[in-house]
């Protein structure tokens, strides 16, 4: 597995910093199980905020030390030489990596799916906490999801199998990122089911009858 689309990198710095709402949260973290690139971006992130923090006032901490800080994380993201954990045993990796397993109590076997459209499923994993809306997704094998734009920032990272989007694919452990700018229909592979988790700040926009229609009663 080659991770190509990681988190942005003022995501992961909110992050390390534990500023990121809990629906984001949830998928950098999981993204971090899948990512030893990433996890250590983070870590590196969380020394240089600490370090930050304590030599550095506040009111003082401008552009600069941020420019520096995205700095350092651009070096780790460009050295590409840090080392993939081991791969288990075929069969004994689980789909869902915590934190998310954890979130749902399970692996892919536990969940009940709730049917949103023609080979289109979700589940709906949002907290009290308010902010943005977090939810898996199941597109089935070669079906998409209906065109749509966005009222805000949108990521989707691949738990299983794939999808394409406007000549980029994504497999599994990918984040697809799009914002209010994107209008998209992301597309899944043939074959396998394509589950996803994607975190979205406020109400997708679907250009199609359907996508309108089934939009109130399912809440995306
Ligand atoms: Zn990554």
């Amino acid at each position: 597995m080659t991770i190509k689309y990681h988190v942005l990198e003022e995501t992961l710095l909110a992050y390390a910093a534990g500023e990121l709402d809990n629906a984001s949260s949830l998928l950098v973290a999981t993204h971090l199980a899948l990512c030893p690139k990433c996890r250590r971006a983070a870590e590196i992130g969380d020394e240089i905020g600490g370090a930050l923090i304590e030599t550095v006032a506040p009111a003082t901490m401008g552009s600069a030390a941020l420019d520096s800080v995205m700095a350092r994380l651009e070096e780790f993201a460009l050295e590409g030489s840090i080392k993939p954990v081991a791969a288990t045993k075929r069969g004994a990796t689980p789909v869902l990596p915590e934190p998310l397993r954890s979130r749902v109590g399970g692996d892919v076997d536990v969940l009940r799916w709730r049917r949103l459209g023609p080979g289109l499923q979700q589940i709906r994993l949002d907290d009290k906490s308010g902010g943005p809306s977090v939810r898996l997704l199941k597109i089935a094998g070669g079906r998409s999801v209906p065109e749509h734009g966005h009222a805000g920032a949108e990521m989707t990272m691949v738990l299983a199998g794939g999808f394409h989007d406007a000549g980029r694919s994504f497999g599994r452990g990918d984040i697809e990122w799009a914002n209010a700018d994107v209008v998209h229909q992301p597309v899944a592979d043939e074959g396998e089911d394509c589950i996803c988790l994607t975190v979205t700040d406020g109400p997708l926009k679907f250009f199609d009858v359907i996508g309108r229609l089934a939009q109130p009663f399912v809440g995306i």
